[in-house]
């Protein structure tokens, strides 16, 4: 099929969706197109929240920012134009009832995501907006009237204007394969490396593995380097059968790479800080003192590290048990102060991809302007979601970011025609 539109959308994700009709509500009668390479839309969101959809956060907008990491105050404008609290009302408006938890992550009320996704559809059927299943686009051309869409069959689109929301290169079988880069590339954009983030990682060294099963509620991680360690998060972690996951562990894994050592903290300090590991030490020295008599398995139990942790931990160091407190040296007391506070793991991410829950990297934000998602470089192109180098802490973070970028670029994509 050749054809034509007003709005081509390239993907069918969440992003895509608020942006189709977004701009179908601000120009009645447009003639909108989606290009979706599954025979369906939202199948990623579908996968989100454990299928329950954690669809945004309860959370003022200037609190938001910081959820982004140093790219935050790029979505400025977008959040302003959609915050969570709007984009809440937008879906009760729509009849989906929600629901906010305790920690502030909203849900729909049924905590099913195929929920979210049917209210969306419900939208998209209300405004004719077309959708082209099974359309996976292979090339955009720019022409002199706007662009020409080429899919994997040779059938051929052309549009005015033109959202990019082709999603990031994470959970690859949702369809999102990491397209949209090099379309945007070959529209004029600078991709920032994709890799994978909110990831478990794995440890090249698989003693820790033993543990699989085992968490920890508070622990630090921080990154290892030449100039010294710098903390990446604080948060609750579990050892999987292939390395490390839970909250801190798929917080940091936006700032680490393949081959990258990060420090874990299995006891922080009262403040939680990374203690000093010469203090620590002294401190098991001194709690040996006053109990010698007592096994060193005994003698550590005390700490809140379970059994498990302190019997991995004593047979990596080759330290017997059963032995009394008091018959430990000091070298040995500073080893596993060392394990305790300053647990080094060089990690991977190699094979991440189909785990992760967001790409971090992507099309640069400094080409997008901040007012509409419209690129700077190619007038009437616009690019939203998780194409962006954008990636957001878990709890609904980075759906909010597909939200208001397509918001933002289906308000001004319309409009851009005017110019
Ligand atoms: C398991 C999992 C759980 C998650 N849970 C949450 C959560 O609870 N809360 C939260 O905020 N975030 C969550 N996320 C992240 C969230 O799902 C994404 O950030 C969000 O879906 C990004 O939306 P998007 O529209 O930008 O891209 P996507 O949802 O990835 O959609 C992109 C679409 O483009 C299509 N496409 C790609 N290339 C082409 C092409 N060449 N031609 C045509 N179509 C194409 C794809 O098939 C896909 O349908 C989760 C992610 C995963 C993987």
């Amino acid at each position: 099929m050749d054809g034509t539109t007003f709005l081509a959308i390239i993907g069918g994700g969440p992003a895509a969706l608020m942006a189709a009709i977004t701009a179908a509500n601000v120009v009645h009668g447009i003639s909108i197109t989606i290009c979706e390479r599954n025979d369906r839309l939202g199948k990623k969101l579908l996968a989100t929240g454990n299928g329950q959809c954690n669809l945004t956060h309860a959370i003022d907008v200037a609190s938001l920012f910081g959820h982004f990491g140093n790219n935050g105050k790029f979505l400025r404008q977008a959040f302003n134009a959609l915050s969570p609290e709007k984009t809440m009302e937008m879906f009760e408006t729509w009849n989906l009832p929600l629901a906010i938890r305790e920690d502030g992550k909203v849900f729909p009320a049924s905590f099913h995501s195929g929920d979210v996704l049917q209210t969306l559809l419900e939208q998209i059927r209300k405004h004719d907006i077309h959708v082209l299943y099974n359309w996976h686009v292979n090339e955009v051309i720019r022409t002199t009237s706007g662009f020409t869409l080429i899919n994997s069959h040779k059938e051929s689109l052309t549009a005015k204007t033109l959202i990019l929301a082709t999603g990031g290169i994470t959970y690859p079988a949702t369809g999102s394969t990491g397209d949209g880069y090099a379309i945007a590339s070959s529209l004029g954009h600078t991709i920032i490396t994709p890799h994978p983030a909110l990831t478990p990682v794995k440890t090249v060294d698989t003693s820790i593995t033993q543990l699989s099963g085992v968490s920890f509620e508070d622990v630090i991680i921080s990154k290892v380097n030449h100039t010294g360690t710098s903390i990446l998060s604080k948060g609750s972690l579990l050892v999987t059968h292939e390395g490390l996951s839970g909250p801190a562990i798929l917080h940091a894994s936006r700032y680490v790479s393949t081959n990258d050592t990060i420090s874990v903290c299995f006891i922080p300090g009262e403040n939680k800080e990374v203690p000093d590991k010469q203090t620590f030490a002294k401190y098991l020295l001194a709690l040996a003192a006053t109990a010698g008599a007592k096994q060193l398995k005994t003698l550590l139990a005390s700490l809140p590290i379970s059994h498990s942790f302190i019997e991995w931990m004593l047979a990596k160091l080759h330290i017997d048990q059963n032995r009394k407190a008091a018959e430990i040296s000091k070298i040995q007391y500073m080893s596993i102060a060392e394990v305790l506070v300053d647990s080094h793991f060089v990690v991977s991410l190699d094979s991440c991809l189909s785990k992760a829950m967001v790409t971090a990297g992507g099309v640069a934000l400094t080409e997008i302007k901040t007012s509409s998602m419209e690129s700077k470089i190619c007038p009437h192109l616009f690019i939203v979601g998780e194409l962006l180098d954008l990636d957001g802490d878990t709890g609904g973070f980075n759906l909010q970011v597909a939200w208001s970028t397509g918001y933002l670029a289906g308000l001004h994509a319309v409009k851009s025609i005017d110019r």
